[in-house]
């Protein structure tokens, strides 16, 4: 089913250090890229784009900016791809999402553009723990929001390692988009796949969850081991900030909405969006924003 859920400075990369000598990763790689070379390593920067480098159009007059930083990850192989090719990939992210944010007068705004390399453990993620709601409230639970905020819902371990690496080298309240070649998630206690998958602030207000939570993850096509991933859908990161903005994981409207299945977004949905703008993603932290009012 779901195709999407919900719930949900210095910036200089450091090069990895080499394998250990001793370690022959293997050749030609696991059908999962798994390999125990990289199997206990975290995180590691490959590519840093300075946001120029992607030539982004000059925004409309008066248009709000969504600060995102993008992540595009890759296994740790060795794989040949180019800056252009990344660069590439990333504007088509941000044009995709401009076309549909700027029904409410906001455009992505990149922090951060990087290529970083992820242990297959980390490319494989859990999105939330087992037996979790995830934003999807058995049917007819009169007050899904509120249902949702009183679970309480934590980031899984892995999810954290991952969010950890790009909140030291983003801003607290920049929604960090990384790339994932594959999610699991527990959707009303039931184990699911997901395209896309969102943080708000609503389901993931733990104040030890701050500011790590800013962050959703989009399932591109992933090729050989190594290779940079491709473009994802064309809805799937502004569907994803639609749940940070509007801070819930619900799917409630039109079939042709956004959060349902389609890219429209209502003024009500933009007055919502832009509020949650200021009060979430503002210079203020914002450990807990409370129970939906
Ligand atoms: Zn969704």
């Amino acid at each position: 089913m779901s195709f999407l859920l919900a719930a949900c400075g210095d910036n200089q990369v450091t090069p990895p250090d080499p394998p250990d000598a001793a370690c022959e990763p293997a050749n030609p790689p696991a059908a999962d890229c798994s390999d125990a070379c990289f199997d206990d390593r975290g995180p590691e920067p490959r590519m840093e784009l300075a946001v120029a480098d992607l030539a982004l159009p000059t925004p409309p007059d008066g248009s709000t900016p969504v600060r995102v930083s993008l992540f595009y990850t890759v296994a740790p192989q060795e794989g040949a791809w180019t800056r252009a090719e990344v660069a590439d990939r990333m504007r088509q992210i941000v044009a995709n999402t401009d076309t549909i944010l700027a029904q409410c007068a906001m455009h992505v705004e990149v922090e951060v553009a990087q290529v970083i390399a992820l242990p297959a453990r980390l490319l494989d993620i859990q999105g939330n723990e087992e037996g979790s709601f995830g934003g999807h409230p058995p049917p007819g639970t009169p007050d899904p929001d509120l249902f949702d905020y009183e679970q309480n819902e934590r980031l899984t371990a892995e999810s954290r390692e991952l969010f950890e690496y790009g909140k030291a080298h983003s801003s607290k309240n920049t929604i960090d988009a990384y790339t994932i070649d594959h999610i699991v998630y527990y959707a009303n206690q039931m184990l699911d796949e997901a395209g896309g998958l969102s943080y708000p602030a609503n389901i993931y207000h733990h104040v030890d969850d701050y500011p790590y939570r800013n962050a959703v993850l989009l399932v591109p096509e992933y090729g050989a081991c190594g290779d940079l991933p491709g473009v994802p859908g064309t809805r799937t990161l502004a569907h994803e900030i639609g749940h940070m903005l509007l801070n819930t994981g619900g799917h409630a409207g039109a079939f042709n909405n956004l959060m349902v299945n389609g890219t429209v977004l209502t003024d009500a949905q933009c007055a919502t969006m832009a509020a949650n703008l200021d009060a979430l993603f503002g210079e203020a932290e914002v450990p807990d924003p409370g129970p939906p009012s």
